[in-house]
């Protein structure tokens, strides 16, 4: 029987929320009117053509070329936007009208749609909203280009290179703005750099461009050339990947946090840190209290909502140079370095565990049950916490110290801070039956 609701695509938009599906309607409604602008304002016999199906072969070809390293990367990190197809998309808004540019895009990131993302099981609906980023940010950079005489570049007009520089820069703020608005709305709290992106894409980004505008400059003097440009962008890609690798092996897959070897060797060099400085650090668990009864009750994928809601939470609520992790199950780890030594620091390990503690209470998640949309609330976490040096000099004498506390909480009735006093541990240490 046919499935008569919307297409995946369309109906995962929906669940993230009216206000993503209005910026992405309407992002994509100014796409396809100055796409439509541009298609109509092309000149009498549609201008350069062969150069224009040069360009999207170029870009086929390319795809072909990376599809086995660009399927890992798409599986991979759901976070990444970076596109290396942009080099010749670029090279498009710098040679063609802006109504041939666009269409060099469209059978480009068509393509990329067939032979990656779909594959990659990525929804419709980001692709499209992708496409349609990247149709505004070619435009802009077409226009800045034209400002200052178009490519090929007249000689007598230097300014042609403050131009591309700046036809770089509108590519890459109109990019950016588009995918971060979407991203802002995704959630109530998204992280700045979510938002921009991390330094280093952003450098690739604009690698790729500058890739972009010398094979503009090529196919503008001796086309053949332009086939230079395929090795290194192919080595690019595997840069790219490699630094995916490196994110995703460190990371946990289901809540975002970093996965507990990673905490662990970063938790190792903060206190290592701390002994030289000669500063504190404190190490906080928190374990969700009765978390077998949300299971049972909405199911482990519901569960499953609640421990990324949760993760997000803990997240929001500590420093950015604070680690958190995940555990194991649902127990989660807080480093906190530079912690005032004594009773200075386990004061403040103490307020930080309150606020956690609170912010889980407080927490409403909505999960997808079998039964339609619910909300979960009533949760609570049981902390535990310890310091370095008081309760321990070395991470896993701490952790066994803010173990011991988390297991005092729990024995002392759940949703509770419990933190080690110069190496005592409240009592009891494990919870009655
Ligand atoms: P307590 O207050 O004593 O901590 O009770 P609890 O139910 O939280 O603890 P218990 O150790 O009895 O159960 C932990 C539960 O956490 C059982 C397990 O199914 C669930 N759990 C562990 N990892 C995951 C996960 O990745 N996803 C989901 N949905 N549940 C998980
Ligand atoms: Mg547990
Ligand atoms: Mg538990």
């Amino acid at each position: 029987m046919d499935d008569p609701s919307p297409a995946p695509g369309i109906r995962s938009l929906w669940a993230l929320g009216p206000g993503l599906v209005v910026v992405a309607l309407s992002v994509e409604l100014v796409a396809v009117v100055v796409v439509a602008a541009g298609v109509l304002a092309l000149p009498p016999g549609g201008g350069p053509v062969l150069l224009a199906l040069g360009l999207a072969a170029m870009g086929v070809v390319h795809t072909e070329l990376a599809t086995g390293i660009e399927r890992i990367r798409r599986r991979g990190s759901a976070n990444s936007y970076f596109d290396l197809s942009s080099v010749w998309t670029f090279a498009a808004a710098l040679l063609l009208p802006p109504g041939l540019a666009a269409a060099v895009v469209v059978v480009v990131y068509a393509h990329l749609w067939h032979r990656v993302w779909a594959p990659a099981g990525i929804p419709l609906y980001r692709h499209l909203y992708t496409t349609a980023t990247v149709l505004l940010a070619a435009r802009a950079a077409h226009d800045v280009v034209s400002w200052a005489g178009g490519l090929p570049a007249d000689p007598a007009r230097p300014d042609v290179v403050v131009a591309v520089g700046l036809a770089v820069s509108s590519y890459v703020v109109v990019n950016t703005v588009l995918i971060g608005a979407a991203i802002a709305l995704t959630g109530p709290r998204v992280a700045p750099r979510d938002l921009l992106g991390r330094w280093d894409d952003n450098a690739l980004e604009v690698a790729t461009l500058c890739m972009g505008a010398l094979a503009a400059v090529a196919l503008a003097s001796t086309p053949g050339l332009v086939v230079l440009v395929l090795p290194p962008i192919l080595v690019l890609h595997r840069a790219v990947l490699v630094r995916q690798l490196e994110q995703d092996a460190s990371t946990d897959a289901k809540t975002g946090l970093l996965n507990v070897t990673a905490w662990r060797a970063e938790a190792l060099r903060a206190v290592r840190r701390a002994h030289r400085a000669g500063c504190g650090a404190g190490v906080l668990i928190l374990d969700l209290d009765h978390f077998k009864v949300v299971n049972d009750t909405h199911g482990h994928l519901a569960g499953d909502d609640v421990l990324s809601a949760v993760a997000a939470e803990l997240r929001a609520g500590v420093r950015e140079h604070d680690l958190v992790g995940r555990f194991g199950g649902e127990e989660f780890v807080v480093l906190l370095p530079d912690l005032p030594r004594g009773g200075a620091g386990h004061v403040e390990l103490w307020r930080v565990a309150e606020r956690l503690r609170h912010r889980v209470a407080r927490l409403d998640v909505g999960v997808a049950t079998a039964g339609g949309v619910q909300t979960v609330t009533g949760l609570s976490v049981s902390v535990g916490g310890a310091t370095v040096p008081t309760d321990g000099t070395t991470l896993d004498q701490v952790l066994r110290a803010a173990d011991d506390s988390l297991y005092a909480a729990k024995g002392a009735g759940r949703n509770l801070v419990r933190i080690a006093t110069d190496g005592h541990v409240p009592a009891p240490r494990r919870p009655t039956a």
